[in-house]
């Protein structure tokens, strides 16, 4: 079943093109990465498919809504993960988790949310004493309170240490196992490569390549790409992970 169809989607800004005219279609079940350098326009494209930013022309239909239609249906229908300060600092974990579920008709156990996320300790933490780890999972259990069947998850894991990205790596799978179709955008390719069943790559607000990761390296190694430098047996990465294990900190 298709979940999200994007037609023709456009948007300039005075004299920048920031989406130039791109369609593409996601499943149900697909984690499907939106990836791209600074300033291609994935936050735009996002944005006008949340039926944040009003769309300039082309078509969206999420969950069989059409977003310029009726923005407000789709709004009670996906999650979509809030960067941290939009928080209160002064409400617990508990507390803001169970506002943002008395703006919903349907909402999740917030028990079982706060447990999937590994917030448990922390439930009556003041926001404003959180880690930025914390907001993080934080920012998640608050995209999944309306039980939502589509996730927006924008740059999900930056400013993370290696720990928790594969804490959340492995939260986003769990997510998607549970039915949830995901679409995300991250700057990291390994994030990408782990994650996502396809992904399109955006640049200058154009779509340049649409695959799965495979087919996408595939494609590359049939045009005789060959890596410069051989990739050596660990990196740094390996080295802080075996130093300083694998436990979620804070
Ligand atoms: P990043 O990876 O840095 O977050 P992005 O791929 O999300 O970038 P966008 O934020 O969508 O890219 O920006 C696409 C283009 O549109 C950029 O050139 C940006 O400067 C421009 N842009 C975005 N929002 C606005 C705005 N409100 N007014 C004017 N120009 C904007």
């Amino acid at each position: 079943m298709l979940v999200l169809q994007v037609d023709k989607l456009r948007k300039t800004y005075s004299s920048v093109t920031a989406v130039d005219g791109i369609s593409f279609k996601v499943e149900e079940g697909e984690v499907f990465g939106l990836l791209g350098p600074n300033g291609a326009g994935k936050t735009t494209t996002v944005e006008m498919i949340e039926g944040i930013r009003p769309i300039e022309s082309g078509e969206v239909k999420a969950l069989n809504v059409d977003v310029r239609k009726n923005p407000h249906k789709l709004k009670e229908m996906i999650g979509v993960q809030l960067q941290e300060g939009s928080f209160y600092d002064l409400l617990t974990i508990w507390e803001t988790l169970d506002l943002l579920s008395s703006f919903y008709k349907r909402s999740r156990d917030l028990e079982k949310l706060i447990a999937l996320t590994g917030l448990e300790e922390k439930k009556k933490a003041l926001v404003g004493k959180l880690s930025g780890g914390q907001k993080q999972r934080l920012s998640l259990a608050a995209a999944l309170v309306c039980e939502p069947l589509l996730l927006f998850l924008d740059e999900p894991t930056t400013g993370l240490d290696p720990q928790a990205r594969r804490h959340t790596w492995r939260l986003i799978q769990q997510i998607n196992r549970e039915g949830k179709t995901i679409l995300l955008t991250t700057h990291y390719m390994e994030e990408a490569e782990r994650l996502c069943n396809r992904v399109a790559i955006l640049d200058y607000g154009k779509i340049i390549a649409l695959d799965t990761p495979g087919n996408l390296i595939k494609q590359l190694l049939v045009k005789g790409f060959k890596k410069k430098v051989v990739e050596t047996e660990a990196n740094l990465e390996d080295v802080f992970l075996d130093l300083t294990g694998h436990t979620l900190r804070e």
